[in-house]
């Protein structure tokens, strides 16, 4: 056999560069293999194979073995390299993303001895022999041996040859089951405690007799050795359990669910669904409340039956323990959660798990979309409009829809996106016959969407309402309350403080060139156009239409929110749902368990709220700041402030009462405005798509985004005008170079440009000469967004 030279891509956190090897036999890409490097051993992934050898001639190591046969099968490979090329990506960075870190390092190479006749040996190899014998089974960790075998590659190489030795991958057992100390309570009286000891049998007791001990230590602010001592006199017992490493802190009892009878229209789409070829994709365009989860759950079931797997995706962490629930329920034991925010040493085993087999249905956020499920049988993204879905950094910048799509299509299963208002791009491609399309126009169980009424917010301001509550919306939330029912109040957290509105007339502060609403940057108090780089120092005082001294930046916080809520109604029960209140590891899940179990009146929140939130007892939702969704620099920005009021307004009347929302608004008149009001999603998206059509925009057209990043502002300046300048003689439009939103990041300066295309064009071919020499201007690195979402 010829010697080949092999690219592999070495598990080595440090370095990102793929690394030559020779090997002399059967090898593809996708194996996992065992290599030297740097004076040890590591695992690696074959990247690529060739029968040149490479121009630099240094003298190349040889693999030292094949520890595991398509360790990422081809169809998975495929995937990978497609990744690559479409966002033009180095292969490696590519791998990197879709692997749990350490997935080869953890792997172990073993040797065992083989029984025969040693007399062929050279000496060190018949030692080794001997040696091998000294250990149980025969066998030793490569890694033990190493420490004591000179030249050990060699060595063993001899006794393979002559079928002495065998070496082969060892994974872990699986992980060992994590045990968790529980608390019981067993005897109440208690008597002879102390005061002391007597309140903590009464806490014990109040939380229910029996608890994890580190929850009770946490709640009732003791110490374990304070709990030992109650253990000491009988009053309480503690006992380890074992609970699944993969549903650590996920323990409620799960009841488990029976499928429903299906509606009619879900009944239709179910039918769709099945009968799609591999590789096509539906579109689930169904209003909020109509049952799309359960046509997921029913477009499972035949899936596992097959023995196949099924891969959902669901936009953000925060919504997961709902859903993840119902999948629980409806698929007891056969339900695996996977996402980059779990622990590293959970997303090695279910990644090892799943790789086996084990795992039938898995449900996780964008990263899961690698999940290296064997038997793909159906791919369902949830929530298929949300931008979490896309990956701005590190490269690859991807978007799991797209993956989603290529993935079905190279290993031949249908793909189901759900929404209830459909990104524009996924809803014209039901118009150009790319996607199938099922729709579900009405809520289960009859019940109507809520009724949505405007308000206009200038109106209040003149009658010397100064609350960020409208009256409208402290009557209605008055009588929810009182009614016994839940309201939600939405705030938009994007946008904050950075546009300039005035309360009394409506007017935004706009760029006198581009028509786009000014950003306020407070860092060094100025006014900037983000396409063309006009800036205003002089701040105003008084709005220049009208001259009202309402002028100001727009936005509140939600504890501002919280706070004015109180102020009005002091005996209201309020969380807070918004970055701040769920950074603790649960925080999502215990605020929504709270709120649904009616702990609270009213939840106040941000963006996170609009996903998936299914609360029956919500009659009220209050929209508080719809405006500032409207004037962010971004093409897309009704599109999301539309999807935004839309899923906020859907939160309301899921239940058997009808639902209300008050939309607050200093633009009444705005289409978006009106359109979301009616909760009409062609209303808005006709026209808009006829809007992004004539301008070029997705999915009309095609964008690629450039940012250039350095220390010195002059030369990543003018790289980018370089560029900006071969870009435009190559093909299509080019926007700027205009300073990044963030124009300068931990000291470097970073200016972009925006390249549209038609769509007859793709980028990457025309790319090639820049991404060669991406890193050849010192001092400059340039990142690379094909279709980015974020402008
Ligand atoms: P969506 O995902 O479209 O927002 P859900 O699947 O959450 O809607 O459904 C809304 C509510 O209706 C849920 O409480 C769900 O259990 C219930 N539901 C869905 N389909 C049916 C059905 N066919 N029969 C009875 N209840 C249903
Ligand atoms: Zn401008
Ligand atoms: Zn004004």
């Amino acid at each position: 056999m010829t010697v080949q030279f092999v690219q592999v891509l070495v598990d080595c956190p440090t370095d990102e560069r793929l690394f030559t090897y020779t090997w002399e036999g059967v090898i593809q890409p996708g194996d996992g293999v065992w290599v030297p490097f740097a004076g040890r051993f590591l695992g690696g992934i074959v990247v690529t194979v060739q029968v040149e050898a490479p121009a630099e001639q240094r003298k190349l190591k040889a693999i030292a073995s094949i520890l595991h046969r398509s360790f990422l099968p081809v169809a998975y490979w495929q995937l990978l390299e497609k990744i690559a090329a479409y966002y033009c990506t180095p292969l490696i960075q590519v791998v990197q993303s879709a692997l749990p870190p350490g997935v080869l390092t953890r792997a172990q190479r073993r040797i065992r001895r083989q029984e025969g006749d040693p007399s062929q040996l050279s000496s060190p190899a018949r030692q080794l022999w001997e040696h091998l014998a000294t250990y149980q089974r025969h066998e030793a960790a490569w890694r033990e041996l190493q420490k004591r075998i000179p030249n050990l590659e060699s060595t063993l190489r001899e006794l393979e040859r002559q079928n002495l030795a065998t070496s082969y991958l060892h994974t872990p057992p699986p992980p060992r089951p994590k045990v968790q100390t529980f608390i019981t309570l067993l005897d109440p009286l208690a008597t002879g405690a102390t005061t002391r000891q007597e309140k903590l049998i009464q806490t014990l007791r109040h939380l229910g007799g029996e608890l994890p001990l580190a929850a009770f230590i946490e709640q009732a602010t003791t110490t374990r050795a304070t709990v030992l001592k109650l253990a000491e006199q009988g009053w309480i017992a503690l006992s380890d359990r074992e609970i699944l490493r993969r549903e650590a802190g996920d323990q409620q009892p799960m009841t488990p669910d029976q499928p429903k009878t299906l509606t009619s229209a879900q009944a239709q789409a179910l039918q769709q669904i099945q009968h799609l070829a591999r590789g096509e994709t539906l579109l689930l365009w169904g209003v909020t409340g109509s049952g799309k989860t359960e046509v997921y759950l029913q477009a499972i079931a035949p899936v596992l039956a097959q023995g196949k797997s099924a891969l959902v995706l669901v936009p953000e962490i925060g919504l997961t323990p709902q859903l993840t629930n119902r999948f629980r329920a409806r698929f007891p034991g056969k339900v695996w959660v996977y996402h980059s925010a779990l622990a590293a040493g959970d997303r090695f085993d279910s990644w090892r798990q799943m790789l086996a087999g084990e795992a039938q249905v898995v449900v996780g956020t964008r990263s899961a979309v690698f999940a290296p499920l064997p038997q793909l049988g159906l791919i369902i993204l949830d929530e298929e409009h949300d931008t979490s879905y896309k990956q701005d950094t590190p490269a690859p910048a991807y978007h799991a829809r797209t993956v989603a799509q290529w993935r079905s299509q190279i290993e031949g299963c249908p793909l189901l996106l759900g929404s209830a208002t459909p990104a524009l791009e996924s809803f014209r491609a039901t118009q150009t016959a790319q996607f199938q399309l099922a729709q579900l126009s009405e809520r289960v169980g009859g019940q109507g969407l809520a009724q949505v009424q405007v308000v206009d917010m200038r109106a209040e301001l003149t009658a010397g309402v100064f609350s960020p509550l409208s009256r409208a919306l402290q009557t209605a939330l008055a009588q929810t309350i009182e009614r016994g029912e839940q309201a939600i109040l939405f705030l938009n957290r994007r946008g904050f403080h950075t546009f300039i509105l005035c309360r009394n007339c409506g007017e935004v502060l706009t760029c006198p060139h581009c028509a786009v609403s000014l950003t306020y940057h407070a860092t060094d108090r100025i006014l900037r156009c983000h396409h063309c780089h006009y800036t205003q120092t002089e701040l105003q005082q008084v709005c220049p239409s009208c001259q009202s001294p309402h002028f100001r930046y727009f936005g509140t916080g939600t504890q501002r929110i919280a706070s004015a809520v109180l102020e009005l109604f002091p005996e209201l029960r309020i969380l807070r749902f918004d970055q701040d209140t769920t950074q603790r590891k649960g925080a999502h899940r215990q605020i929504l368990e709270q709120f649904s179990q009616g702990e609270a009146d009213v939840l106040i929140g941000t963006q996170m709220l609009t996903k998936g939130l299914d609360v029956p007892q919500v009659t009220l939702v209050g929209i508080l700041a719809a405006d500032s969704l409207l004037h962010l620099p971004d093409f897309r920005c009704p599109e999301r402030a539309f999807q935004l009021m839309t899923q906020v307004a859907g939160r309301s009347g899921r239940g058997a009462v009808a639902g209300e929302v008050i939309l607050q608004t200093y633009a009444p008149d705005h289409p978006v405005v009106i359109a979301a009001a009616r909760q009409d999603y062609l209303a808005f998206t006709l026209p808009e798509l006829e809007c992004r059509e004539e301008l070029g925009y997705p999915p009309f057209g095609r964008l690629v985004s450039f940012l250039w990043q350095g220390m010195d502002e002059t030369i990543v300046r003018a790289t980018a005008q370089f560029w900006a300048e071969q870009l435009g003689q190559l093909a299509g439009e080019v926007l700027g170079p205009a300073p990044a939103l963030i124009p300068k990041l931990r000291q470097s300066y970073r200016w972009q440009v925006l390249w549209k295309l038609p769509l007859n064009i793709a980028p990457q071919p025309l790319l090639q000469p820049l991404l060669a020499s991406r890193h050849g201007v010192k001092g400059v690195s340039c990142r690379v967004d094909i279709d980015p979402l974020h402008l």
